[in-house]
């Protein structure tokens, strides 16, 4: 369990202000220039020393991802740090929160993982949907750069640093890194091939990190209070806080810091005021955000929140985005729904998703309605199989993911479905789109 002073977004809930005066009463932007002194490959092996994972979904070691980029940059060829804020993942919204309320913590890291990393510039790429926190955004640049905490000299450290935003335009596939550069570049959102890897070769052909902002943010206080620190909260190779994003039939939904590895019902139970109508009632969780299959209730319920606790159950951490479901649940909708959602982002450019993600929705949707012959279950599986791992972008893994889940987990309710709608019983309402 995590105590209120070992919590690193301290104004998650908006109760102060976000401006700097009040960021730096929280201790943000405390003796930045110290940090930085220690020297670029000191903050990389802290980093790597905290076990920090990716906050995006990856769960890539951020320290280890830094120090990717090269010590020594070419002369026209510029490092760049790049933080992904495009947020659209069904279910995921903490980003949104650390932006709203907690922007400083979001600069200052962005400064100290850019000078990590020897790059001289962030890009926060900001999905077009997020109005206001883009305003905030602005809003605490500006003051950043009045105070000297960022720009030439940023924070008399003695090297220059800036950060821009760029706000994205309602297209999901942009938080694809390689698709996000492209966006960047002013051209068309659709990922790239890899290899070449950012860090090879990312915007502009330059050496790229990309990030999640939790990812950036995080870094200075891990670095204020240690490695060990951080380290001491989960377990081993899920280390650190992390903030979870609880939405659905749960009595309270809340975005809350927790320490990695809490089993679910502690957290729902601590946070949320526990299931809307009992544990009993819990039908289903996606636990990662809606690129993650589903779990069933009587798996769920101990599992550790991290990735390894997850993916024991054959479901991931994703982004934390935690979305429950009761037995008021039509799931087979919930997940034909989310299969709508993909195909609807799919950009269109390799053949398996485009055609793909369009084949298994309508399919889903006629389970939905009993509308299918009992094979079609095992031939909608085989599609899903023969997506999985065959695009350029993990787009199409997410799309068959839920669907994979659905049948592994709800196999008897299609069926019942089906046998029910060949019995003569009336087809289901269409779902609104
Ligand atoms: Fe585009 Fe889908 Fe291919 Fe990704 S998997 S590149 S979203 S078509």
């Amino acid at each position: 369990m995590l105590e209120d002073k070992d919590r690193i977004f301290t104004n998650v809930y908006g109760f102060q202000p976000w401006g700097l005066k009040a960021a730096q009463a929280r201790g943000d932007w405390d003796n930045t220039k110290a940090l930085m002194l220690r020297g670029q490959d000191a903050i990389i092996d802290e980093i790597k020393a905290s076990g920090l994972r990716g906050r995006g979904g990856a769960g890539f070691p951020t320290g280890t991802k830094w120090g990717f980029m090269p010590k020594e940059p070419k002369p026209g060829r510029p490092n760049f740090l790049v933080i992904n804020a495009d947020e659209s993942e069904p279910g995921s919204c903490k980003d949104r929160e650390i932006i709203r309320h907690d922007p400083h913590k979001l600069i200052e890291g962005a400064l100290i993982a850019g000078y990590a990393m020897r790059a001289r510039a962030a890009y926060i790429y900001i999905r077009g949907e997020y109005i206001r926190e883009a305003e905030t955004l602005y809003a605490a640049i500006a003051e950043a750069y009045d105070a000297g905490l960022i720009g030439r000299n940023a924070s008399g450290s003695g090297y220059d640093f800036d950060v821009f935003l760029h706000r994205g335009a309602g297209a999901y596939i942009c938080g694809e890194e390689t698709a996000m550069l492209e966006s960047l570049e002013g051209k068309k959102g659709q990922p790239r091939l890899k290899p070449p890897f950012p860090a090879g070769a990312g915007l502009y052909g330059c050496p790229t990190t990309v990030n999640n902002v939790e990812s950036i943010a995080v870094a200075p206080t891990i670095l204020r209070r240690g490695a060990g620190w951080f380290a001491s909260f989960g377990r081993e190779n899920n280390k650190g806080t992390k903030l979870f994003q609880i939405s659905g039939h749960v009595n309270k939904p809340c975005v809350v810091e927790e320490a990695m590895s809490i089993p679910f019902r502690e957290l729902i139970d601590r946070h949320c005021g526990g299931i809307r109508g009992g544990w009993d009632n819990l039908l289903a969780v996606i636990p990662g955000g809606s690129s993650v299959p589903l779990v069933p209730a009587s798996q769920i319920m101990d599992a550790p929140m991290d990735f390894d606790g997850l993916r024991d159950v054959k479901s991931g951490l994703g982004t934390a985005a935690v979305i429950v479901m009761d037995k008021s649940t039509d799931i087979v909708r919930a997940i034909s729904r989310i299969s709508y959602f993909y195909k609807h982002e799919s950009c269109g450019q390799c053949t398996p998703c485009r055609e793909g993600t369009g084949w298994m929705w309508r399919v889903m949707e006629r389970l939905r309605e009993g509308q299918a012959e009992i094979e079609e279950i095992d031939m909608l599986e085989e599609v899903t199989r023969q997506v999985e791992g065959h695009t350029i972008c993990a787009l199409g893994d997410a799309a068959a993911w839920p669907i994979q889940g659905l049948i592994r987990h709800f196999r008897p309710e299609i069926e019942r479905r089906i046998t029910a709608r060949q019995a003569g019983a009336a087809p289901l309402a269409a779902a609104a789109e």
